[in-house]
């Protein structure tokens, strides 16, 4: 839209010399705004449109889950082999702020809906070893603005297990025929908990020769050998990418690795962390559609007091909260899972039902943590709101109005959340892990510095303490708190700076450095 692209523009770099333009192929199994169950979603949508900025030619492939308002048919049908049976695909496109977006269209897709990972093992294996045999060929088979990509310059970049299999297709099917010789394979990791694990017999379902099922053999401390997706695609990508400093680190140890540890240890030398963006278009409180009606207003650095005081009323106001400036207003925003801590919130319940505060919690997931949201609501309904539902609208709205977000996650590969609050002037307070490490620098009262405030380790009683501390400062140092407030908004969070250091990886694989 050209409403909001002066922001875009105005953090524009030059665009680089001619040798080094690649032609990106971001391969991932969502992708918002049509696809998004978490930061994936957001890392696919957004991440592209930076580079693209930089001049190189990218494209996106996703798969087509439902009907999508302005990809159109491209008119091509293919037929793809998967566990013994034919499959036709077709492919739909549509050409956004200097992205080529393909989406593979296959009822195996279609019939997911909202539901993108569900099914049994089995089918989702399915699925995969379709998307990735389908996009690993793209680039040849769909013509964007008239032209095919070809593999001079070309490199994919894979996304967690679900493409994990796509630098192995690109091995196995091409570069050991001397195919594809210039093109190269990223791997990026978002979450090292899902690795498509299962007994060695998957095998006979990704369609590789004999001698490459050594590279998907994991072995246990206890003996047992496991079939591992990850591993393999770890294994033969020509970088790995993870999503933060601190994920990186952790990825290296025996209880942040999830087994992989070893193999990301050996391969480190092709190993680096690049701490995700955040789309500056979507989440600004400058140019917000979602604070635009409502009560809600939109609000820069120079109006924040008064910009974010109004969503604050707007927010207590629809959620039937009293109304009322100077109680702090606290917002959790994330799936309902272990990972995310929520059990660590419920322990520090009864202390923040005692203290003047309000609690917002949104989010979905584990049926029993959903639970336990709606019985927070019913037993503190003066001041705790838990909402059950996935609502991209209710999430800008508390990052907006709320004062303070909690992230309690156990473990965190970068974390988007704290850092849409960060540029809205909410200040989080979270476990340093991960991403969350990197990207919150504790407050230091005799410096004036720093973001908010960090514990360390998953304790609800570390927890308790951050946010006493949080509180009082909020209540007690006004002044402290506005400096909180605008360090976080003056940072640059594009995916500007991402995108430059994905760019030294890009030419590092292709010159093999
Ligand atoms: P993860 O990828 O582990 O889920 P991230 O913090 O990287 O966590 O990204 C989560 C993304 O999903 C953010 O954009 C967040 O706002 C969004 N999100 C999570 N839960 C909800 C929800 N219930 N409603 C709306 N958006 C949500």
């Amino acid at each position: 839209g050209e409403a909001s692209d002066p922001v875009i523009e105005d953090i524009k770099p030059p665009p680089l010399a001619g040798a080094n333009i690649m032609n990106v192929v971001l391969v991932a199994a969502e992708c918002a705004p049509w696809s998004k169950t978490g930061g994936l979603g957001d890392v696919a949508g957004a991440l592209p449109k930076a580079l693209a900025r930089r001049g190189h030619r990218v494209m996106v492939v996703a798969p087509l889950y439902g009907n999508y308002a302005e990809p159109q048919d491209a008119g091509i049908r293919k037929i793809y082999r998967v566990d013994r049976q034919d499959v036709e695909v077709r492919y739909f496109q549509a050409y956004i702020d200097g992205v080529d977006f393909v989406f593979i269209e296959s009822p195996v897709f279609r019939h997911m809906g909202n539901n993108i990972y569900g099914g049994n093992r089995m089918d989702i294996l399915k699925r995969m070893v379709l998307f990735c045999k389908v996009a690993v060929e793209v680039p040849w088979h769909v013509p964007c603005g008239g032209i095919c990509y070809g593999d001079g310059n070309l490199v994919f970049i894979a996304n967690d297990w679900h493409t994990a299999l796509l630098p192995v297709y690109l091995k196995a099917y091409y570069r050991d025929h001397g195919l594809m010789k210039y093109t190269r394979s990223i791997l990026v990791i978002h979450n090292i908990a899902h690795q498509g694990r299962g007994p060695l017999d998957d095998f006979t379902y990704v369609d590789l020769p004999e001698h490459y099922l050594e590279i998907f053999k994991q072995y246990d401390p206890v003996g047992g050998v496991h079939f591992n997706i990850f591993a393999a695609g770890l294994k033969t990508a020509d970088r790995i990418v993870t999503v933060s400093h601190g994920y990186s680190w952790e990825l290296k140890t025996s209880e942040g690795g999830w087994g992989l540890h070893g193999i990301i240890n050996e391969n480190d030398w092709k190993f680096r962390g690049i701490v995700n963006g955040i789309d500056m278009k979507d989440w600004n409180p400058q140019f917000d559609v979602y604070l635009a009606s409502d009560g809600y207003t939109n609000y820069s650095i120079e109006t924040l007091k008064t910009g974010k005081r109004q969503c604050k009323e707007a927010l207590q106001k629809e959620l039937g909260l009293p109304i009322r400036e100077d109680v702090p207003v606290i917002g959790f925003i994330g799936r309902l899972d272990h990972q995310k801590g929520v059990d660590l919130i419920a322990e520090a319940i009864p202390w923040m039902a005692g203290q003047d505060v309000q609690l917002i919690m949104l989010g979905t997931g584990r049926p029993d943590l959903e639970q336990l949201l709606k019985q927070f609501e019913n037993q503190h309904h003066d001041k705790i709101r838990g909402w059950v539902g996935f609502s991209v609208k209710t999430a800008h709205r508390i990052t907006a109005g709320a004062d303070i977000l909690l992230m309690p996650s156990r473990f965190e590969p970068c974390g988007l959340n704290q850092l849409y609050a960060m540029s809205y002037g909410t200040v989080p307070v979270v476990h340093a892990v991960g991403g969350l490490r990197d990207t919150v620098q504790p407050f230091d009262p005799f410096n004036e510095s720093g973001l908010g405030w960090t514990f360390d380790s998953a304790d609800a009683n570390k927890l308790i303490h951050a946010l006493w501390n949080c509180l009082l400062t909020y209540r007690e140092y006004k002044q402290s708190w506005e400096g909180l407030q605008k360090r976080g908004m003056m940072q640059d969070l594009s995916w500007d700076n991402a995108a430059q250091n994905y760019e030294e990886v890009l030419i590092a694989a292709k010159y093999q450095w």
